[in-house]
Formats: C-alpha cells, sequence, structure tokens
C-alpha cells in the first residue's frame, strides 16, 4: 500500500493530450428567424411590437428575434390560461392529465439532442452536460410527475387537494429546459394550468417545447409561453394568477415577495446559494477532487447549489490543492458544441462582468489566485476555471454568489469550526460532506443550515427527491411529493411554502 502510495506521488503530470474536436451538428435544430408568443396553443405576435435578438454565447451571434411581451400580452396569456382552466383542465380525470404527461416526457426523450444542441447552442453549457443531465432529467420530471397525477389523494390522504387555479412560472438561463421542467410538470399534475416566462438571454429550448406540447396534443391554453426580459417577469407577478412560482436572484425574489405580499397570491422561490463543500482529511482524495470540480465547474458554475465554497481540513490542504490544480490543468475549456469540451461559454456578458468584477475584489481583497494555462477563443464570452486560496472569510468572494467557475477556498480544523464557517453565510441552499465516516456525515448534516446536503458526491439530481433552500436561498420545495404541495390548495389545511 506504501508502495503504490509513493508511486502515486511521483506519478507524472497529466499529459497534454491534443484531442481533435468533436463537434456535434447543428443540423438537427431549425430556427426560425422570428418566434411569437405562445398563446391559447398557436404563436401569436406581441401586442407590444417589441422584439429582441438571443445570441450564442459562444460566438455573440444572434440566432432568432424574440418577442418582448408587454403587460397586455401577459394579461392575454394569463386569461387564455384561466380559460383553459375553467373549460375542461380542471374537471379532466388526473389519468387524463398524466397521459398528457407521459407523452410529453416521451416525445423530449425522442427529441433529446435537438433539445441538447438547442440548450447549449443558446446557454453555452457543454453538449456533453446538456445531453447527459439537463435532457434526460428534464424527462424524468415529467415522468415521475406523470405518476403522481392520478395518485394525489395518495399522496395526501385526508386532506382532499384541488389545483390551485393559474400558476405564474418565472426561470433562470442557467438550466433553462430542466427549470421549465421542474416548473411546469408539477403544476400539470396537481390540475393547474400555466403562464411561464422563460429568461430572456435563453428562450428557444422554451418555445421548442410549445412544439412539445402540440404534438402531445395538449388542450390549448394549458401551457403558454410568454417572452420578455425582467419587464414581463414582473408583469406575470402584478397579473390576475393564483401562484407565482420563481427561480432566479435573491434580489428579485425579494422584490417579488414585498409585491405579493397581502394579495393572498401563493409563492414559492428558489434563490441563490453560497454552499461550502467540506473536506475531511479520512476522505478519498482522489474522488474528493473530482467531486470538487463537478461542484464547481459544472456548467460554468452558473449553478445556485455549486460547491462555491471549498472548506477543506488544515492537515490535508496542501496535497488537495496540489491535486486540485493539477486536475484543473486538463479542463477543456471551448466550443460548447464539442463533445470534448469540459466547460463552455459563459451566458451572457453582463454576467461575464459580474464573474470580472468579483474575481477582481478577490485579488484585491488578498486573496492568491490560480488559473491554469489556457487558449480561450477570440469571441465570445469566456472565463478560465479560477481557484482562489487564503481567502477570508469576510472577502466578498466568501459571501456573494459569483454564479461563474471560480472557487473560493478556506480552511478548518476541527468538525465544529467546519460547521460554523459553513453556515456564516445568508444563504442556505446546499452543502457537500466528504469522510468515510458515516456518523460524521450524519453529525454534519444535522448541523449544516442547507435544504440539499450530498455526502462524497455532488450535484447529483433526481426528480423523486425535494429540492429548495431556507435563509436567503428562499422557500418552498421543487421535485418529490414535496413539489406538488405549493401547486395545491387543501380543504381547511395549510399549504406548505402557501
Ligand atoms: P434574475 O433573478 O434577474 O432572473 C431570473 C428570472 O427572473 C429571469 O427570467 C428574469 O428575466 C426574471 N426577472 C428579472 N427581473 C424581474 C422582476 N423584477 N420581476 C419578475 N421577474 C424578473 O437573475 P439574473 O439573470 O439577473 O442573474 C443575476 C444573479 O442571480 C446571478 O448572477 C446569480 O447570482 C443569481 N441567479 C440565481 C439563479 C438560481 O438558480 N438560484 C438563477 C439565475 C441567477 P430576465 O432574464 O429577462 O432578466
Amino acid at each position: 500500500m506504501a508502495e503504490l502510495e509513493q508511486r502515486g506521488e511521483r506519478a507524472p503530470a497529466p499529459s497534454k493530450w491534443e484531442y481533435a474536436s468533436a463537434p456535434e451538428s447543428q443540423e438537427i435544430v431549425k430556427l426560425e428567424d422570428r418566434y411569437g408568443l405562445f398563446i391559447g396553443g398557436q404563436f401569436v405576435q406581441p401586442r407590444s411590437g417589441e422584439y429582441y435578438e438571443t445570441l450564442d454565447p459562444s460566438s455573440e451571434d444572434p440566432l432568432a428575434e424574440i418577442p418582448q411581451a408587454g403587460s397586455e400580452d401577459v394579461a392575454i396569456a394569463v386569461d387564455a390560461a384561466r380559460e383553459a382552466f375553467a373549460d375542461g383542465w380542471s374537471a379532466a380525470t388526473p389519468v387524463e392529465r398524466a397521459k398528457y404527461l407521459f407523452r410529453i416526457a416521451r416525445i423530449l426523450q425522442e427529441r433529446s439532442r435537438e433539445f441538447a444542441v438547442l440548450e447549449s447552442l443558446n446557454g453555452g453549457k457543454p453538449i456533453r452536460e446538456s445531453r447527459d443531465v439537463d435532457l434526460p432529467l428534464a424527462a424524468a420530471h415529467f415522468f415521475y410527475y406523470a405518476g403522481w397525477a392520478d395518485k394525489l389523494e395518495y399522496a395526501f390522504p385526508h386532506r382532499q387537494p384541488k389545483p390551485l387555479g393559474v400558476a405564474g412560472q418565472i426561470i433562470p438561463w442557467n438550466f433553462p429546459l430542466l427549470m421549465l421542467a421542474w416548473k411546469i410538470a408539477p403544476a400539470l399534475a396537481a390540475g393547474n394550468t400555466v403562464v411561464l416566462k422563460p429568461a430572456e438571454t435563453t428562450p428557444l429550448s422554451a418555445l421548442l417545447f410549445c412544439d412539445v406540447l402540440r404534438q402531445a396534443e395538449l388542450p390549448p391554453g394549458v401551457v403558454n409561453i410568454v417572452t420578455g426580459d425582467g419587464a414581463t417577469g414582473a408583469a406575470l407577478v402584478k397579473s390576475e394568477v393564483d401562484k407565482i412560482a420563481f427561480t432566479g436572484s435573491t434580489e428579485v425574489g425579494k422584490a417579488i415577495q414585498r409585491e405579493l405580499a397581502g394579495t393572498g397570491k401563493k409563492l414559492t422561490l428558489e434563490l441563490g446559494g453560497k454552499a461550502a463543500n467540506i473536506i475531511f482529511d479520512d476522505c478519498a482524495l482522489d474522488q474528493a477532487v473530482e467531486g470538487i470540480v463537478n461542484g464547481i465547474y459544472f456548467n460554468q458554475g452558473h449553478v445556485c447549489c455549486a460547491g462555491s465554497r471549498l472548506l477543506v481540513q488544515e492537515s490535508i490542504y496542501e496535497p488537495l490543492i496540489e491535486k486540485l490544480k493539477r486536475r484543473l490543468t486538463t479542463l477543456r475549456v471551448g466550443d460548447p458544441l464539442d463533445k470534448n469540451t469540459d466547460v463552455g461559454a459563459i451566458n451572457s456578458r453582463q454576467q461575464l462582468e459580474k464573474i470580472e468584477e468579483l474575481v477582481a475584489a478577490g485579488k484585491e481583497e488578498g486573496a492568491e489566485i490560480y488559473q491554469p494555462p489556457c487558449r480561450l477563443p477570440e469571441k465570445g464570452y469566456w472565463f478560465v476555471p479560477t481557484v482562489f486560496t487564503n481567502v477570508a472569510q469576510s472577502s466578498r468572494i466568501a459571501q456573494e454568489e459569483i454564479f461563474g467557475p471560480v472557487l473560493s477556498v478556506l480552511t478548518f480544523r476541527t468538525p465544529d469550526e467546519a460547521v460554523e464557517k459553513a453556515n456564516n453565510t445568508p444563504y442556505g441552499l446546499s452543502a457537500g460532506v466528504w469522510t468515510e465516516k458515516g456518523s460524521r456525515i450524519l453529525w454534519m448534516a444535522q448541523r449544516l443550515e442547507a435544504g440539499v446536503i450530498w455526502a462524497n458526491t455532488y450535484n447529483r439530481f433526481d426528480p423523486a427527491s425535494p429540492f429548495g433552500g431556507y435563509k436567503e436561498s428562499g422557500f418552498g420545495r421543487e421535485g418529490g411529493r414535496h413539489g406538488l404541495e405549493p401547486y395545491l390548495d387543501f380543504d381547511g389545511a395549510e399549504a406548505f411554502g402557501g
């Protein structure tokens, strides 16, 4: 064993593999020059008469013109959803609702390559991730909630679950189709109709999804998609919906909560995070390094539950950082449609500027920066995978959500200190614990203030598992049986997150 470890120490640094490019063809995706709003089962032009361009963030090339829905457009979409609710969807048998959800799931599987290419094209994420994570999980969410649609009485025994009516849903740009699935699947399974607003920078997969709805013959008006910027989202919040489900920044989440206070509309908020990924000295070190990389560089770090604060036990700090730096040299940054790419493009210029600003603040505050040698494409929005060591707890890069491929490393000596440092954040979304001791995992899990805690793994998702935060990470749960509850009313009983 000792000999093996010694040999491991002498192992040469990873050789520089030159990978031939392996681009996925874009042929499978047929883009329109200009899209409409999807209202009442049809694409319609916006009453606002306004459009904007959506881009490929890896090249800055325009892809299509997208309607900027105004408040009148939003009101029409909400009316269409209300009509569909009253005209049949609320009275449809649960088995009938399940039928449509199963159809949607199967069509997503059949068309997954097309969706994966489009998602990478419009969002900048590596095709490997959109193909192997976003699409399978989006289909799995529809399958999962299709299964619940006719079992609500069993999910909530003696509580007489009833749909709320029209759900307004606002989603971000980091997982455009997956967030759509997280929102739409439970809402429909519970018997609601929907008006959904995708993020301004990533509307294309939601618009392609409208085609899936037509293919599945979902009754018109059950799902409506209104595109636009934050003003469209704000109009949806103010509209005559019965519930708002929001995923995005804490700042906008707070504004929505203020707006809805006293209106009686239900609200769930899935907001930001600054998760601690905690590495104990008894963990499997190489496995932990993979978990750290997956925790922060997956999807360019545009992940609300990203393990963006690494807490390392002091006794293994040096070997771990050494291994981590070596691993970073093997990450390939570049063309999102290349199947060998590990880290794709930053989603927008605005997000790139935010990352650059926080990284500059980290340097100014005295943290040490490491970035592997890396050739970035000339056009598009890019950021080299970055590690900051010597980070003070009070530093902005240890406190604020960077939402990019930037890791801040801190150290601890004892489990108590790890808990104290991990909880020293306004957020409470997720955390990771790496140790070989099961008892320590449970001890930590009881003390960490986080909605999701992974043990010896990171960024694992399953539709059956509830996801959500507390403190400034929001409230309400998505996924699992818990994810149905915010879309239901219960006779005489209080709904979770209501
Ligand atoms: P936002 O919170 O602004 O965007 C999320 C969604 O809300 C988008 O659809 C957005 O539209 C919409 N929106 C914006 N303003 C309003 C409003 N006043 N009322 C209703 N809806 C609104 O996030 P950003 O895209 O600006 O990202 C900023 C930061 O937020 C990131 O750097 C990251 O830290 C965090 N974030 C967290 C996410 C998470 O999963 N928890 C996801 C995305 C961001 P539009 O896209 O048109 O602006």
